[in-house]
């Protein structure tokens, strides 16, 4: 028997306030607080980069506020996008154009495109065609991961990427900036590992629809202001009172690119999942520990090395020899959970094809899974709903899917 508090959101929650204005952040298409940012740092640069990750204290380092772009949602009608895309893809990179077509992102001074998938690629070759006074550039994050050649490779990529945004206005990098910079994003990360111990400890305090806005308003957010956003939200939500409901434990993955709607978040909070951990902001979430930033430590090469060594397991990170789904399975046993949701975008090829070798994993550990597909755009969620609730009945009795 889990227990969840009153009402999210409700006024008298101390943590009302901060939840309206990550809303707000998240919601904005206008990118208003982006604007905001120029107009106080006339000399810094807008980078804005697509999921899942980039080296954020680089680009900080160099006098730049990193924004991460997630597409509309179900926030924007496709009128100009469709037509750049093939219909057996993803969502993401429709609306993405949709929102570059409709000058959304001309507060842009660059975008950075990291190596997950061929949308993302091909989807970094249509920007540089559509808008070619922004400088776009794909980002070859290393697949080997051997600090002598993945590490050397990784460092260099990111010298490259300096050199660029240097030559477009950016700030040289130094590496005392560079240190400040990493020092600044370890803060952070303390205070989502903290907010993250709370929600999987205690479901009821923080829902997983919550903490999804927390953290993804820090993609339009300098590191500072997104620390203190989340130290509030964890400070507010110590204060709510608890009361009886009976849910099951679940982590959900499969959403590390295209968001699905927060209301499908939701929607499996409704069905009776607390939902303990998932990979919906695993940009911000991806390297698991500390960069080193001792003073006697080159700091390109220690914040490619926290890649390399400590970036958390996801479909678009080769594994080597390791065991396909031991680090979900490991998840599963730490957080106590009562099984997993496959929550991917449709035709996320990553995602889905990482998917049977996960089940497979989870298969052999005898823990209980199911499966469903969205779209960023999905206004539909009865049916997942039914099959999330029917999933959360079945385990709570059974232990396993009947
Ligand atoms: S949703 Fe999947 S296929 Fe689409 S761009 Fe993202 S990673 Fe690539």
């Amino acid at each position: 028997m889990n227990t969840v508090h009153d009402t999210p959101g409700r006024s008298d929650d101390p943590a009302a306030p901060l939840l309206a204005r990550a809303q707000t952040l998240v919601t904005d298409l206008s990118l208003s607080s982006v604007h905001a940012w120029k107009t106080q740092h006339p000399d810094g640069l807008i980078v804005g980069y697509m999921p899942i990750y980039i080296p954020r204290p680089l680009l900080e380092a160099l006098g730049c506020l990193p924004v991460s772009l997630f597409g509309g949602g179900d926030q924007v009608d496709i009128i100009k996008g469709d037509s750049y895309f093939q219909s057996y893809i993803c969502h993401i990179p429709r609306s993405t154009i949709e929102l570059l077509q409709s000058h959304r992102y001309d507060v842009l001074d660059a975008v950075l495109f990291p190596s997950i998938c061929d949308v993302i690629r091909n989807l970094s070759g249509m920007w540089k065609l559509l808008h070619p006074q922004q400088l776009a550039e794909y980002v070859d994050l290393p697949q080997n991961f051997s600090p002598d050649i993945g590490g050397r490779f990784y460092r260099l990529e990111m010298q490259r990427i300096a050199s660029a945004l240097t030559s477009r206005g950016a700030r040289p990098l130094t590496d005392d900036a560079l240190r400040e910079a990493c020092a600044r994003e370890n803060v952070r990360r303390a205070a989502i590992r903290d907010m993250d111990a709370i929600r999987a400890r205690q479901p009821w305090r923080i829902a997983a629809s919550e903490a999804y806005l927390i953290i993804r308003a820090g993609g339009v957010l300098d590191t500072v202001e997104h620390t203190e956003l989340i130290r509030a939200f964890t400070a507010a939500v110590a204060e709510r009172k608890p009361r009886i409901y009976d849910n099951v434990r679940v982590i959900v993955v499969g959403s590390f690119c295209e968001q699905p709607p927060i209301d499908l978040i939701r929607t499996l909070e409704k069905a009776g999942c607390d939902i303990l951990d998932d990979d919906f902001q695993l940009g911000l979430r991806l390297i698991e520990g500390d960069i080193d930033t001792s003073p006697n430590q080159d700091p390109l090469s220690a914040l490619a090395a926290a890649f390399i060594d400590h970036g958390a397991a996801t479909a678009s990170r080769y594994i080597a020899d390791c065991e396909k789904g031991a680090a979900l399975v490991h998840k599963v046993r730490t957080l106590g959970a009562d099984g997993v949701i496959f929550a991917a975008a449709s035709f996320c090829d990553p995602a889905l094809l990482d998917q049977p070798m996960l089940e497979a994993a989870l298969d052999r550990a005898d823990i209980p899974y199911t499966a469903f597909k969205f779209s960023e755009n999905t206004g539909q969620f009865q049916v997942i709903r039914e099959q999330a609730g029917a999933f959360s009945d079945s385990v709570k009795l059974w232990g396993k899917v009947a």
